[in-house]
């Protein structure tokens, strides 16, 4: 998030304000819950279970959270298509990844510890180890990801880290078990590696996200697809008012307050 939008990293972690979540982050909850639940048991039977049950649990995980949380719904997105698109996106998953996994961690998280210099420590959550050592991320798309975007995704840069650092060796693969929403939705695995030299590239970005958060160096990024009413729920008066919608600039006195209102906050000086 903070290198998406530093801005609303700002608005979540610093300031604690939630937003309802979308239609498809909330589809996509649910879809990992299924996913989630069928390779728990597999670490122990071998088996998948039958995708009927994850279909039944996928639609229980879905309308749960429409019960007990607001959500933001926009453009196309309603009740019956989130379903439909999700159930074929758990059944595209079943047939042809769930196959090849062979889980051995399931949703596992690491802390890792960046030196006696620094004093943070890095904290993530592996998907899926596979008995290998493989690890493996699950994520819906709109469009397939470019190897490219892949080979630069800090996600698994941090993947990576934690497993060196924690384990003490390198892991054997990274893979992302896709599925694109199309009709009907594909399933796709895509692999990536990284070197040492990426895990130090990733220490200094570390670095300077946490110079940038300890000055108050959070400026918000408009330029981007995440920037919208549908993906970010800080549009609007919190925001984006405080800009020219047209050159998507930002409002020097926008500016000039938030900075005052940031340095105004004991916690981050
Ligand atoms: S509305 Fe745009 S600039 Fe503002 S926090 Fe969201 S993504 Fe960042």
């Amino acid at each position: 998030m903070f290198r998406k939008c530093p801005r609303k990293y700002y608005f979540r972690y610093l300031q604690g304000l939630k937003v309802p979540a979308s239609g498809p982050m909330v589809q996509s909850r649910a879809w990992h819950a299924a996913v989630e639940r069928n390779y728990r048991q597999k670490v122990d039977t071998g088996i998948d279970l039958p995708l009927a049950e994850m279909e039944d649990y996928f639609v229980y995980r879905l309308e749960d959270a429409l019960d007990k949380e607001e959500v933001n719904f926009a453009g196309e997105d309603d009740l019956a298509s989130l379903r439909d698109q999700g159930l074929a996106i758990v059944a595209a998953h079943h047939k042809t990844i769930a196959p090849k996994v062979r889980p051995a961690l399931i949703e596992h998280k690491f802390t890792i510890s960046l030196g006696e210099d620094f004093p943070y420590e890095l904290t993530g959550v592996w998907d899926v180890v596979e008995e290998d050592g493989t690890i493996a991320d699950n994520k819906a798309y709109k469009k397939p990801p470019t190897q490219t975007k892949l080979d630069e995704d800090l996600q698994f840069t941090i993947y990576s880290l934690g497993y060196r650092v924690s384990l003490g060796k390198i892991e054997p693969g990274l893979r992302m078990d896709a599925v694109i929403k199309d009709t009907p939705p594909r399933a796709m695995q895509l692999t990536t590696s990284r070197t040492n030299a990426d895990c130090r590239r990733l220490l200094g970005i570390i670095e300077e996200m946490v110079k940038d958060i300890s000055s108050g160096n959070l400026p918000p990024n408009p330029k981007g697809w995440w920037c919208s009413p549908r993906f970010c729920g800080y549009w609007g008066s919190r925001c984006m008012e405080g800009y020219s919608r047209r050159s998507r600039k930002p409002d020097f006195l926008g500016e000039i307050i938030f900075r005052k209102c940031f340095y105004a906050d004991d916690r981050y000086r």
